[in-house]
């Protein structure tokens, strides 16, 4: 520490220099050689810990009179109150402040995660799930949720403390919350901030736990949320419910609270994205005379006329039938129907004598003729299977 700078001079003030006038110099020197403004500047760096140093001792009435009589020497190893590393505790007193202030200029009121360590951060996220019926999804339903919700406790105001007691200050990291290691590695010396280990990153410890909330600050409570669904949900998406997750820290807005919603089956509807699929039995007389039907659709029967002719697995689509869009209620995909003809298992005699009328009419082979060809085909076909399976 031979050739170390006056302290004044780092910080480029005359020695009269009122606190307020130190202050403004360091933050100005402090924001010019940043780590983070100037990443890999070894020099920087440099400049920045000795700017860091003298304002340590300088902001200090106590340390800054020891300075002015002994120079140097007071903060050197063995010499009157040195702490920290190098002779000054880099992460004591103002220090949190100041690069709270600093970046509050830099980023825009501190909103930068991790720069300000115990500043306002954001709650964590809460999770919960809903179930609602295929109906529900196409139009939209408004759901109760009953949850526990940690709110501030009442007892003690939030601070975890027991009524007329109060949080000490960590004395780990002097209240800032963070902690800065310095290791040895191949590059050269590292610098490491990380939440304080004693208090968590809040700066503070409790001695004396308020009894009802047990020093959290927060008491669990259930409480009914109306979760708002929104038309044209799908199975497997999820609803934000803004700040009804977990409590925010040192006073940032709760998390948010993620619904995942489970859509049940629709005995005869399946959806695909937007649209909406479904079959539709015919008899064989509708599909081979026309026939006007009603479909079964979301928004109820719909009428529809088949031509004559129709045949089986013919596929129809009914625009604007379908699922409506998440973001324009008014677009709506499509309702496919599928008409399947249904072959009748069970006849009366009279039904039978008019369908075998209607095959002499159709010119098809007389009925006993048919029967016989039937049974030798079927007695083909077994001897088929089972000469294959032998093989
Ligand atoms: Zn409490
Ligand atoms: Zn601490």
């Amino acid at each position: 520490m031979a050739d170390k700078r006056d302290y004044y001079e780092v910080l480029g003030v005359d020695k009269n220099a009122t606190e307020a006038e130190i202050k403004k110099a360091y933050r100005k020197v402090a924001k010019k050689y940043h780590p983070d403004i100037n990443p890999g500047d070894k020099a920087a760096e440099e400049k920045f810990k000795e700017a860091a140093e003298a304002y340590e001792v300088l902001s200090d009435s106590e340390k800054r009179a020891r300075y002015d009589q002994f120079g140097h020497a007071a903060f050197e190893q063995g010499g009157a109150g040195a702490g920290g590393f190098g002779g000054f505790d880099f992460g004591g007193g103002d220090m949190g402040d100041i690069f709270g202030d600093i970046f509050g200029d830099f980023f825009g009121g501190g909103s930068r995660g991790g720069a300000r360590r115990n500043g306002p951060r954001q709650g964590a996220n809460l999770r919960a799930a809903v179930r609602i019926t295929f109906d529900e999804a196409i139009r939209g339903v408004d759901k109760q949720l009953e949850i526990t919700l940690k709110e501030s406790c009442t007892t003690c105001g939030g601070n975890g403390c027991k009524p007329g007691t109060s949080p000490e200050t960590c004395s780990k990291c002097n209240g800032t919350g963070q902690v800065v290691y310095t290791q040895q590695s191949m590059f050269g010396m590292v610098r490491n901030v990380q939440p304080c280990p004693d208090c968590n990153g809040s700066g503070q410890i409790i001695r004396n736990k308020c009894v009802d909330c047990a020093g959290t600050g927060y008491i669990k409570v259930r409480k009914k949320i109306k979760v708002p669904i929104p038309a044209g949900i799908d199975n497997g998406q999820s609803v934000r419910i803004r700040e009804k997750g977990e409590p925010g820290i040192n006073g940032g807005p709760r998390g948010d609270l993620l619904v995942n919603v489970n859509v049940s089956r629709h005995p005869k509807f399946q959806r695909q994205e937007y649209d909406i699929f479904s079959t539709e039995p015919i008899t064989f007389a509708q599909a081979a005379l026309g026939a006007t039907l009603k479909i079964d659709t979301v928004d109820g029967p719909y009428e529809y006329t088949i031509k004559p002719g129709t045949q089986t697995d013919t596929r129809v689509r009914l625009k604007n039938k379908g699922v409506p869009s998440l973001r324009n209620k008014n677009l709506r995909g499509s309702h496919f129907v599928t008409f399947v003809v249904q072959v009748p298992t069970h006849m009366t005699e009279a039904q039978k004598d008019a369908l075998k009328n209607f095959q002499e009419a159709m010119g098809e082979i007389p009925q006993q003729e048919h029967e016989s060809k039937a049974k030798t085909e079927e007695k083909h076909e077994k001897k088929g299977f089972f000469g294959k399976k032998k093989k």
